[in-house]
């Protein structure tokens, strides 16, 4: 019998960190965890709420004070822009049933996984 070397020990460690289906998260807005930095590539997270708005910056600022990248951003013009320039570009039948599928996926609530 072999024992086990270091990269089954890797790979046993990867899939126990690999989400099931049932274990992701439900999205609380659309575009939820694909927002990064433009400096660093560190994900974007809710700084704040401000007269009803939520309002983003890079989780890496925040959190280390590694990235420069200070500005706080509007969430809901930046949605807007993004579903803005979506819409202006769906210029096939397969593209629009994609662009499609995510918002119905959202609006039932669901769970999406890329
Ligand atoms: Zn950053």
């Amino acid at each position: 019998m072999r024992a086990p070397t270091a990269r089954a020990g890797q790979t046993q460690r990867h899939r126990a960190h690999v989400r099931q289906p049932h274990q992701t998260r439900k999205l609380k807005r659309p575009l939820s965890g694909l927002l990064k930095c433009g400096c660093c590539g560190a994900g974007m997270a809710i700084k704040d709420t401000r007269k009803g708005r939520q309002r983003i910056q890079c989780t890496q600022m925040k959190e280390t004070g590694a990235c420069a990248h200070r500005r706080v951003y509007d969430l809901d013009a930046i949605e807007r822009t993004v579903f803005d320039g979506l819409k202006a570009n769906l210029t096939t039948p397969d593209l629009i049933a994609l662009a499609e599928g995510r918002k119905d996926s959202f609006e039932r609530g669901g769970r999406i996984v890329l």
